[in-house]
């Protein structure tokens, strides 16, 4: 009996290592990013597929962590909570680099610029940021021009952001000094698409949205809507990979994985495989 009991046991033991060892390294095999998959040419999804530039991007450092990049399509509003929380290990989805999303995540080095850019549909009273804004002398926005202006957007995005602000930060909201909003002219949808497909029922009258998703969007729908062209760029910043605040080695992996696909060409590669030599970005 007592033989029997300790053949058990060791049964149960060994099993337990089995299950504790494939846990372990399926953890350090597998590279889970977190995206939104509906950010041309950043991230999509064609036919059962993910593809994009980051996409490309994550799969080429994950190959060179020897690791295996597992992507999970999210709402973008819960990428930096899921990563911040150990959920996913990296967030990359066109992330913008801010001061308040560095409060709660880690950001590699960057790779590549955004633009916010507006969109409008066509015909559009808007021609230029001069029908959007009036400006003081100095060229600082002072009043709307139109305060009935509704700007479609994706929600949590920094379009999102700026556009909630109030007039002194180029915003299109009436905000109180204690952060009130009083008059709320932004229309948040779930993701750009679909604040598009709002602009072109006249929902909304503006768009203001990541410069090469909307080229993709301006494509699909050609004729129909446009990029206010010209000096009329809402905001210029900076793409990067974010990562948990604790999890210091990760970052320092990807950042040197990263440094090694800019210096060999292969980001460039991606990039220019996706937009068209001569775009702005
Ligand atoms: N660059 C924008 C941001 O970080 C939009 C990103 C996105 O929609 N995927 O907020």
């Amino acid at each position: 009996m007592k033989k029997i009991i300790s053949m058990a046991l060791t049964v149960v033991m060994l099993l337990t290592a089995v299950v504790a060892f494939s846990a372990c390294s399926k953890d350090d095999e597998v590279l889970v990013m977190a995206t939104n998959a509906a950010f041309p040419p950043y991230e999509y999804v064609e036919g059962e597929e993910f593809v994009g530039i980051d996409v490309e991007i994550a799969t080429a450092i994950a190959e060179k962590l020897g690791m295996e990049l597992k992507i999970e399509d999210v709402e973008f509003g819960s990428i930096i909570g899921g990563v911040a929380e150990g959920k996913y290990d990296m967030g990359m989805a066109g992330m913008t680099v801010t001061e308040e999303r560095k409060q709660s995540v880690n950001f590699s080095d960057t790779y590549a610029t955004g633009i916010q850019v507006i969109i409008v549909k066509e015909g559009s009273a808007i021609a230029s940021l001069d029908d959007i804004f009036v400006f003081d002398d100095e060229g600082n926005p002072t009043a709307l021009k139109n305060p009935e202006v509704k700007v479609g957007v994706q929600q949590d995005t920094t379009g999102d952001i700026y556009s909630s602000d109030d007039i002194t930060n180029w915003g299109l909201n009436d905000v109180e000094e204690d952060g009130t909003v009083t008059t709320d002219r932004v229309v948040r949808y779930k993701t750009g698409a679909e604040a598009v497909e709002a602009l072109k029922t006249d929902k909304v009258d503006m768009v203001i949205i990541d410069n090469e998703p909307a080229k993709s969007f301006v494509a699909a729908n050609e004729g129909k809507i446009h990029i206010l062209s010209g000096d009329n760029e809402y905001a210029v910043e900076d793409y990067a990979i974010c990562v948990a605040k604790e999890n210091t080695e990760l970052l320092e992996k990807i950042n040197h994985a990263l440094a090694e696909l800019k210096e060999d060409g292969t980001v460039d590669k991606i990039v220019a495989k996706y937009i068209n030599a001569g775009s702005s970005n």
